[in-house]
């Protein structure tokens, strides 16, 4: 149950409401808002229907918050949310694309991937330095060696970085280097490291389980609000189906239905979910057409050569024709591409 307070309600008005509530028994947690503060409440319901709260002083209406996420869900913020990567905004009026390698593995590799990303208007830089591999035998990434590399691409290219962190014991060294946490699907609902980036005090890129259901997936963003930390970005990267023609089914009414129920920004990586270096402009198209607010793709200067994911990256020769979807799609749709020059500057102190 939520407690929305009408905009004139004073101090007093938000301690009466939260002393009735643990008089009864209840737990009261106040979510002060710019445009209007929220009381959340966990306990009995039928309890606190005997308060009559509605009546008491300085409240506007009282939410039966059904979702069982409370901090991520729409129906305790209406208005869409917009999160800020190292001053990038992903959500709101605008796309966000990002773009980079599936991992890190030389400084000229990730510098030229940066660059083919740029050159196709992507804002922020991904790769992986610590990579979640199905296989204990396959490349598993260059750790800090690789985050080194991701910082001076960074200072070369002006591109905040996002990039995975896959143990709870990492993520301090990652949130060192990276603008934006991002946790893989293969973790989605790895509790202990989703309650340690709610406390990494960097934005967060929360890829859906790949089993996961829409609210599974929600639940885990809760997680992390629940630590405080409400820069969370949703990615759909395709679900398990029985279909073996694609990596993995891009469920694209997730992206709608996910908007529906919370306020975080959704985004798509076309890449994961195709699998297929073919699919990613259509799926691409795709996505920017049914509202999401981003896209995150993999782009490799020498695919052939990649220690991972290489079927699925664009080279650069697709660079032109991804530029051109970015660049004219999002105005079709009543929407623009984030552009490096939409980058706040950080305020000097
Ligand atoms: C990735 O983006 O590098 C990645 C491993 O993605 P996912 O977790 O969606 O498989
Ligand atoms: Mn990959």
């Amino acid at each position: 149950m939520v407690i929305v307070m009408a905009p004139e309600a004073t101090s007093s008005d938000i301690d009466a409401v939260t002393d009735l509530v643990t008089a009864a028994g209840g737990e009261a947690f106040v979510s002060r808002g710019v445009r209007r503060t929220i009381i959340g409440l966990v306990g009995d319901a039928a309890e606190f229907a005997s308060l009559d709260l509605r009546a008491k002083p300085g409240v506007s209406d009282v939410l039966r918050i059904t979702a069982p996420y409370k901090l991520v869900s729409r129906e305790n913020q209406p208005q869409r949310s917009v999160v800020e990567v190292a001053g990038v905004p992903i959500g709101g009026d605008a796309v966000t694309l990002l773009g980079g390698p599936c991992a890190v593995e030389t400084p000229q590799q990730t510098l030229e991937a940066a660059r083919m990303a740029q050159s196709a208007g992507a804002a922020v830089l991904r790769g992986g330095a610590f990579k979640p591999r199905t296989s204990p035998y396959a490349f598993q990434g260059l750790g800090e060696a690789g985050l080194e590399i991701l910082a001076e691409v960074r200072a070369t290219t002006g591109m905040p970085i996002v990039t995975e962190v896959v143990d709870v014991r990492d993520v301090d060294l990652v949130a060192s280097y990276a603008d934006m946490l991002q946790v893989g699907t293969r973790n989605m609902q790895n509790f202990a490291l989703l309650q340690a980036v709610g406390e990494a005090g960097k934005p967060v890129l929360l890829k859906r389980g790949m089993s996961a259901t829409i609210e599974e997936w929600l639940m885990a963003a809760e997680y992390i609000a629940q630590r405080g930390n409400l820069d969370i970005v949703l990615c759909e990267r395709g679900i398990r189906t029985y279909e073996k023609a694609t990596r993995n089914t891009l469920d694209i009414s997730a992206v709608p239905v996910a908007q529906s129920l919370t306020h975080l920004p959704v985004i798509v990586d076309p890449s994961h979910s195709g699998g297929k270096r073919d699919l990613v402009l259509p799926l691409t198209r795709a996505a920017l057409a049914v509202g999401a607010d981003g896209v995150i793709v993999d782009v490799h200067p020498t695919p052939e050569t990649a220690l991972c994911d290489g079927p699925q990256a664009l080279v650069p020769g697709d660079m032109e024709e991804l530029g051109d979807v970015m660049r004219t799609l999002p105005g079709i749709l009543g929407r623009r591409l984030v552009r490096p020059a939409d980058t706040v500057e950080p305020a000097l102190v």
